[in-house]
């Protein structure tokens, strides 16, 4: 089995020089080479600030943004709903119509700069797991008319039949399609990404970790890298996910770092296909499966929630395990790929996006459900920094609380367990 992720084996070789020399000036320079440190910097260039510099710590793409299931939906880690009760529903429709719009950025990025991504169209699937309980089935149905009331957006209601011609498996009840979603390589459209920044007149450095960010009585702030170089910049934003270490407590203490993995198939044979949808699947339980077919036949599945990082082999016999629940008939496929990757969580499930200090921007806590909500945060970033608009008043609401380390984590790890303990009794006993 290969130690490295499906996606980095996938992926075009390409290579950003690090940060060498100290003699750089920029106008904005961005801490971390994921979704949200990229999509700031792309943000920043489309509203004509081009001099940006990306400094990334390992490559373009190390953290969640190249490791994650490559699904590309609307909405935010947060419940709609819970949206709705915090900020009323004219904030929250529009904070979800964001993350829909994002969706179409996302697209039109990747068409307008040619990325290849391997995107594919076709909606993502959500699938009711609890198939003998008529009030799971209902519930569904009722999320889609919340939706549809609330916030306009149509997810078609899908029968079971259906389900199950698209899908070899009796596992499913009903479920909801969102259309407009789509999955892809999410590795290939980070590195495209960076090329597109760096195309435009921007920097991009791997291997590249910011040290220190110290204010200068000038004005400005200036970025020490792992390798003795530095870089001047007016405005910086940090968005090192899960993945910053403590240089900001301020951050790094407001986001517990969350594990959950993936696994690749061998390419399945025709006669072992079992998905006939071009959808992104997932199913509707607190710790959902989230699977798809890959344009080589594999099958790349992604499931489980913890706060321990474990190692290849382990997260290969425990999702090839979950996997085996809902298609038993390819117990003889052999797992080729195995890795985990860290989500930065926030008590309250949103993202953290403002300034620590005049010129000092940050965006982090994306949870599971990133790639949209980074892009959002790149575009309300984009806006501030440039004087177009400041950042929403409702991002307040959804500030830098404390998650209180280890303890917090342990809460975290006893959340989940309950929850997971729910599902499995709701399975038992259908409503
Ligand atoms: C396995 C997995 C599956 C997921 N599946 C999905 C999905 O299907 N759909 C979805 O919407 N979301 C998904 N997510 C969530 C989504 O991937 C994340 O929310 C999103 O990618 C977060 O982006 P980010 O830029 O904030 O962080 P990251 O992608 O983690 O990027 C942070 C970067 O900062 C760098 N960095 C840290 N410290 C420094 C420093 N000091 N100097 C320089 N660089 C630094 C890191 O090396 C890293 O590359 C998944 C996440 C995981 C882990």
């Amino acid at each position: 089995m290969q130690t490295q992720t499906y996606y980095a084996v996938t992926a075009p070789r390409l290579t950003f020089q690090p940060l060498a020399d100290s003699s750089t000036d920029v106008e904005v320079a961005v801490l971390g080479g994921g979704f949200a440190g990229l999509a700031a910097a792309r943000g920043l260039q489309e509203r004509g600030i081009t001099s940006v510099a990306v400094l990334e710590a390992q490559t373009i793409g190390h953290g969640a943004s190249g490791r994650n299931g490559g699904f590309v939906f609307g909405g935010y880690s947060r419940d709609a709903a819970d949206l709705v009760s915090d900020l009323g529903l004219a904030a929250a429709r529009e904070f979800y119509a964001h993350s829909r719009e994002a969706i179409a950025l996302i697209r039109s990025r990747i068409e307008a700069h040619a990325i290849d991504c391997d995107r594919q169209e076709g909606g993502a699937l959500l699938l009711n797991w609890f198939r003998h309980s008529a009030r799971a089935e209902r519930q569904l149905r009722d999320q889609a008319r919340w939706l549809r009331e609330n916030f306009g957006v149509t997810w078609d209601e899908i029968e079971p039949a259906q389900v199950r011609q698209w899908l070899d498996t009796q596992r499913y009840g009903g479920a909801l399609l969102e259309r407009d979603a789509f999955h892809f390589h999410p590795l290939k459209y980070a590195l495209g990404l960076a090329r597109v920044i760096e195309h435009a007149g921007g920097r991009v450095h791997e291997h590249s970790a910011v040290m220190s960010i110290e204010r200068l009585a000038a004005g400005g702030f200036v970025l020490r890298t792992s390798h003795d170089a530095s870089i001047r910049a007016a405005q910086v934003v940090v968005a090192g996910g899960a993945y910053l270490k403590a240089m900001l407590p301020a951050l790094t203490g407001a986001r517990l770092p969350i594990a959950t993995y993936v696994i690749a198939t061998e390419p399945l044979p025709p006669n072992l296909r079992p998905i006939r949808t071009p959808a992104a699947l997932y199913d509707n339980r607190f710790a959902f499966d989230y699977y798809r077919a890959l344009a080589d036949h594999r099958l790349l599945w992604g499931g489980r929630i913890s706060i321990q990082e474990r190692d290849p082999a382990r997260i290969a016999q425990m999702l090839q395990a979950d996997l085996l629940k809902v298609y038993p008939q390819l117990a003889a496929v052999r797992v080729s790929h195995a890795w985990g990757g860290l989500m930065s969580y926030a008590r309250h499930k949103m993202p953290q996006i403002g300034q620590l200090a005049p010129g000092l921007w940050f965006a982090q806590a994306f949870g599971g459900h990133g790639v949209a909500p980074t892009t959002v945060a790149g575009e309300w970033l984009a806006d501030a920094i440039s004087g177009r608009a400041d950042l929403p008043a409702a991002l307040r609401r959804y500030g830098l609380t404390p998650v209180f380390g280890q303890a917090g984590l342990l809460a975290a790890q006893a959340t989940y367990s309950w929850a997971e303990l729910r599902d499995a009794l709701k399975e038992r006993l259908p409503g």
